[in-house]
C-alpha cells in the first residue's frame, strides 16, 4: 500500500515524501499510479489504482482537456478513490480505479492512441480494468479492447451488459424504499410524493418503477421532450427548474446534475429525503451532509444508491444474467439500512456512515493475511487475469 517505505540505497539522499507527487498520493491512500505516454500517438493518460483489496481496479476512461496536468493527476486520483468505495459497498469484488487521457476529445482522438492506451491497461496484467466514460464511446473503447481483455461494459458485444441505466434506476428505486423506510416509517411508497430532476436514461425508468407503486410523481428537465414523455406515460406534475428543490414532497430524487446541493437550494427543500442517481450530489460533501441533518432530511450517500450501474457492468464480468444483476441492485435495500442505522448510533452524518461501512468491509478482508496468495500476494483470485 501506498505509504510503505523501504530502506534507501547507499548514495542516494534521503528525504521527505510528504509533498509532491508521493505526499499527495500516500494522502488519498493509492496503490500505483501509472503515467503512460506514446510519442507516436501522442498519447498521455495516467491511470490511478486505489485499493485491490477486494479485487482487480474497475473504473472507466475519461477524456478531458485538463487546464494542467496536476489536475489531471488530482482528477484520477479523486475519482478512483471514489470507485474504491462504490465497489465496497454494492458488495463486489472489485477495487477502485480509474483512469484519464490528457487532451480535446475533438482533436486527439485516434486508433493510435486508444490501441497505445489499450496496451499500457494490458501490461498491468488485470490489476486494472477499464470501461466507457466522459467523451469516451463505445468506438473508442472497442479500440482499447483490440489491445486487452481488460475491458468491460461494451453493451454491444456478445454477451455484454447492455444498458445500465434499468438496473441503476432499480437501485435507485430500492435505495428510496430504504429511505422511506427509515425516514417515515413506511414500508410501501404507495401514495408519496416523489420529485425526480432529470428524466433521461435513469429518471424515466425510475418513474416507471415508482409509477407503478401509485407514486404521485413531480418533473423537471431542461428536455422538454422528455418532460411530455414523463406527464404522457406516468401522469407526472411537470414544474420549472428551480421549482423542483421547493416542491411538496416527501422525496426529492436527483437524476440529473452534480453540485445541486448547496447552500442556495438546502434551505428550499421540502422532501425530508433525497435519495436519487445523480453522481457527486453534494457540493461540498462535509459541509452539505451536515446542513441536510440539521435540517432533518435524510440524505441516501449518491455513490451507494447508484451503484447499480457498476454492479451490471461487473456481472458481465463474471457472467452476465440480468435477473442476478437486478436482485444485486435491490441489496442496496438492505445496505442503504445498515448505513441509515449506523448514523443514527454514531451520530453522523450518513455520507460518512456509508465511507465507514466500506472501510470496514476492505478492513475485514485486508484481514485475512494469512490466505493471501503467496504467489500475487493479493487477496483476490489470479483467474481475474484470465478474463
Ligand atoms: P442522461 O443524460 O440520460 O439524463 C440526464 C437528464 O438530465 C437529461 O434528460 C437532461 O436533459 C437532464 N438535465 C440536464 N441538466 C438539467 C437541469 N439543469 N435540470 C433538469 N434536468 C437536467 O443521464 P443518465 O444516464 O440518466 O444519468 C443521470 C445521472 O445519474 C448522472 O449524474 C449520471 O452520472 C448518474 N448515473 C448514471 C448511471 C447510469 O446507469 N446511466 C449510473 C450511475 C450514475
Amino acid at each position: 500500500m501506498a505509504g510503505t517505505s523501504s530502506g534507501m540505497s547507499s548514495g542516494m539522499s534521503s528525504g521527505s515524501h510528504n509533498s509532491g507527487i508521493f505526499g499527495l498520493v500516500e494522502s488519498m491512500g493509492h496503490e500505483q499510479v501509472v503515467f503512460c505516454h506514446d510519442k507516436a500517438s501522442g498519447l498521455k493518460a495516467i491511470i490511478g489504482i486505489h485499493d485491490t483489496t477486494l479485487g482487480p481496479a474497475l473504473g472507466g476512461t475519461r477524456m478531458w482537456d485538463y487546464a494542467s496536468d496536476e489536475d489531471a493527476l488530482v482528477d484520477v486520483l479523486r475519482l478512483s478513490r471514489g470507485m474504491t468505495y462504490k465497489a465496497a459497498c454494492a458488495g463486489l469484488n472489485l477495487g477502485g480505479g480509474k483512469a484519464v487521457i490528457i487532451g480535446d476529445a475533438k482533436k486527439i482522438k485516434s486508433e493510435a492512441l486508444f490501441r497505445a492506451f489499450g496496451r499500457f491497461v494490458n501490461s498491468l496484467g488485470g490489476r486494472y480494468i477499464t470501461a466507457e466514460d466522459v467523451n469516451i464511446n463505445v468506438n473508442d473503447i472497442e479500440q482499447v479492447a483490440a489491445e486487452t481483455r481488460f475491458v468491460t461494459g461494451i453493451s454491444s458485444r456478445p454477451g455484454g451488459s447492455g444498458d445500465p441505466s434499468p438496473v441503476t434506476a432499480w437501485g435507485v428505486y430500492s435505495g428510496i424504499r430504504a429511505a422511506v423506510k427509515h425516514r417515515l416509517g413506511k414500508d410501501s411508497l404507495h401514495g408519496m410524493r416523489v420529485a425526480v430532476q432529470g428524466v433521461g436514461a435513469v429518471g424515466k425508468y425510475l418513474c416507471g418503477y415508482l409509477a407503478k407503486d401509485m407514486v404521485k410523481l413531480v418533473v423537471t428537465d431542461v428536455d422538454p421532450a422528455k418532460v411530455d414523455y414523463a406527464v404522457k406515460e406516468f401522469g407526472a406534475t411537470a414544474v420549472r427548474d428551480t421549482d423542483i428543490y421547493s416542491a411538496d414532497v416527501d422525496v426529492f430524487a436527483p437524476c440529473a446534475l452534480g453540485a445541486i446541493i448547496n447552500d442556495e437550494t438546502i434551505p428550499l427543500l421540502k422532501a425530508k429525503i433525497v435519495a436519487g442517481g445523480a453522481n457527486n450530489q453534494l457540493l461540498n460533501e462535509e459541509r452539505h451532509g451536515s446542513a441536510l441533518v440539521e435540517r432533518n432530511i435524510l440524505y441516501a450517500p449518491d455513490y451507494v444508491i447508484n451503484a447499480a450501474g457498476l454492479i451490471n457492468v461487473y456481472n458481465e464480468l463474471i457472467g452476465y444474467n440480468a435477473e442476478v444483476a437486478r436482485k444485486q441492485a435491490g441489496n442496496i435495500y438492505h445496505t442503504l439500512s445498515s448505513v441509515f442505522a449506523d448514523a443514527d448510533k454514531r451520530g453522523i452524518p450518513t455520507g460518512k456512515a456509508s465511507d465507514l461501512f466500506a472501510e470496514r468491509r476492505i478492513a475485514s478482508v485486508r484481514g485475512v493475511a494469512g490466505l493471501r496468495n503467496t504467489v500475487t500476494n493479493q487477496s483476490w483470485s489470479p483467474e481475474w487475469a484470465k478474463l
